[in-house]
Order: C-alpha cells, then structure tokens, then sequence
C-alpha cells in the first residue's frame, strides 16, 4: 500500500478568503454560465446556458415537476431513471423548449437500458438533449464501453457521464465520449460507500483534481454530493466546479413528491389550563429520503436487494420545507454573496 500524504481536503477543511471587489451588490452577480461542450456535435450551434446547480437523480429529487420548477429558474436536472419508457416520451415530446435545455434523462448501463433510451430518443428526437450515464462505480471498463458505444450511436447527445474522483478517470471517461464528467463517490448525504466499502476521496480535492483533467481536454465537471449549506457549492465552483448537483440539499420539498411524515414533540414548556398543567405539543413535518442504492431504494425499484450485494446507501428523515422556489432563491442569494467577497467568475 502507498499512502498519500498531501492533503485531500472536504468542503468543511476550506473557508474562501475574501479579496478587495468591485461588486457593488449581490445584485450585480451573474450566475449564468454558457458552456459549449466537449464531444457533442451541436445542431445549430445551440449552447448550454443556465445557473449550473443541478436536482440529483435521486427519488424525491429528479422527478418531472422538480424539473419543470427548478427549469423555470433557470436551474438543471437530471430526472430518476425509475420512469417508465412511455413517462419519458410523453414528457419530452410536449412542446417545452426548457425541458430540453435544463433537463437529462438519466440511464444505467445494462442493455436493456440501451433498449428504453433508443426508445425514448426515437420518439422524442430532438426534444432529448442531454443524457445522464449514472453509476456508483464509474471505474469499470464495462462503464467506458457504454459510453463510447453510446457517443457512436449519438453524436448529438450532451453526455453526462460518472461517478469518478481521480483526474485520469476523468480524462478516459472525456476521451471515450463524454462531454460533463460527474465527480465523487463518498460524500452524499445519504451515501455509506465509505462504510460499507472503505473506498472515496474528499470531496473537494476530487472536485479540483477532476476539474483540471476535464478543462485540461476542454470537458466540463459536475461536483456531485456533498453540499450541505449554500456555501458548500460556492466553494466547489471556487475549485473548479462547472456544475453542482444537489441531493439532500433539495429533498423535502412538494415538487419531491415524497410522503409527508408528521411527528409530535413535547416542547418540554408545561402551561397551566382549566383542566389543569399541561405540556405543550409541537408538530413537525418530515420526508423521507433514501440513497439510490439504499435498502429502500432497492426494495421500490427492484423487489429487495440481491443476496450479493450490501446496501451503500441510508434513509433518513428531512425537515418538510414546501415549495422549491424559497430553498432555491436562498441558495443562489448565499452564492452570490459569495462573489461579492472578491470571486472574478
Ligand atoms: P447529497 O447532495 O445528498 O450530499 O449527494 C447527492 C449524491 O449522492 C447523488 O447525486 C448521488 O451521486 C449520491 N447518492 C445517491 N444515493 C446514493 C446511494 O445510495 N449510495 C451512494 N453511495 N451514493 C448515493
């Protein structure tokens, strides 16, 4: 075994240090980025452009009515890839320009997978632009494979590929077709790679490493997993981050779909009434989400776990928050404020 001994680093290891700025106000911020990308041939010279924050394929978080919310913000998401064939076509065809821009589809590697996206691309066309290849080990030669047969099959397609943290992965994975490298393994809120099989890197470090690979071919990276509080995501774009995809941080929402779990609290304040002391009852409102590869990810989707396989991946509970556009409006105005502590772009 070698050990490396410069330091790999986690969001929480990092402050930003604010620098003399010219920014006036978070007003004058501009969280729009325009991207062209790497490998896919672009029709019409067509860009992406949008505020490079991501809803992660993640039950609770993916879903259509996440997409079309968080589109009309001008954010992205990559949708569960839990929805039936014909759920797809039908969202993809309605005549929604957004959801083309601001919206992948998200797919595994086995074959049948192929089957349903040559499906759904077929009867959608052009409304289909961006793919996601998503699988938690993005080091198996199996996974380029796809991605190179995928690039064959369509050259029009931006694909997303991941999960990797080192920067010669990262180059493989540009060099067998992919446009937007997806970066980390470990540090999800919900994720237990690191328990249960000893293997990720810090978050950050991974996020810097990968980032100089990807832009080094002219690719572009996400910072998947790991943000916690609107400052997590500046700091992953200040280490080279082009997008960051957000799990936790946008679960428990309405446009999440998930159950509303309601508990009560003694408040531990007793007030006397006609009918004597009493404690007083809070009320608080939860949903619950799980890891895509949890036990109850596994247990919705697929019947159980299979016998030889581990779960990576925990459920836990998160406060209900309501509608998305406050939980969003919140994080961008934190990001911003960032940049007027000195960040050029
Ligand atoms: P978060 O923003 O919640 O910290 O992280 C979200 C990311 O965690 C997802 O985009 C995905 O990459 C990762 N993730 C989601 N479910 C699981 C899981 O069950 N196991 C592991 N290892 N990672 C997961």
């Amino acid at each position: 075994m070698r050990i490396e001994d410069d330091s790999k680093l986690d969001y929480k290891d990092v402050l930003i240090r604010p620098k003399r700025s010219t920014l006036g106000s978070r007003k004058d911020v501009e969280l729009e980025r325009e991207f062209t990308f790497r490998n896919y041939r672009s029709e019409n010279d067509e860009h992406y452009r949008g505020i490079p924050i991501m809803a992660s394929n993640m039950d609770g978080v993916g879903t259509f009515e996440m997409a079309d919310s968080l589109a009309n913000m001008g954010l992205f998401t990559c949708l569960v890839k839990n929805y039936e064939a014909d759920q797809l076509i039908d969202f993809f065809s309605a005549e929604q320009p957004l959801r083309r821009a601001n919206v992948a589809y998200s797919t595994g590697i086995t074959e049948q997978d192929f089957e349903k996206f040559t499906r759904v691309y077929d009867k959608t066309g052009r409304q289909l632009k961006y793919v996601c290849v998503d699988v938690a080990n993005g080091y198996s030669e199996r996974f380029s494979e796809f991605i190179k047969q995928l690039r064959e099959a369509y050259p029009q397609i931006v694909i997303i590929a991941g999960n990797v943290v080192t920067g010669e992965m990262t180059e493989e994975l540009m060099l067998s077709g992919a446009d937007i490298v997806k970066v980390g393994i470990g540090p999800g809120s919900v994720c237990t790679t690191r328990i249960q099989t000893g293997v990720g890197f810090p978050q950050l470090s991974a996020v810097i490493e990968c980032s100089d690979a990807a832009h080094g071919l002219g690719g572009h990276i996400i910072a998947d997993g790991g943000c916690t509080c609107p400052g997590d995501l500046a700091k992953a774009f200040a280490a080279g981050a082009d997008f960051v995809m957000l799990g936790g941080m946008l679960a428990g929402h309405d446009e999440g779909g998930g159950e509303i779990i309601t508990r009560y609290y003694r408040t531990g304040e007793v007030i006397q009434t006609d009918a004597g002391w009493e404690d007083q009852i809070e009320e608080r409102k939860f949903v619950s989400v799980y890891g895509m590869s949890s036990k109850a990810a596994n247990e919705k989707h697929f019947g159980g776990l299979k016998e030889y396989r581990s779960s990576e991946g925990r459920e836990i509970h998160v406060p209900y928050r309501g509608n998305i556009e406050n939980t969003i409006q919140n994080l961008l105005g934190g990001v911003r404020s960032t940049c007027t502590y000195g960040a050029r772009d």
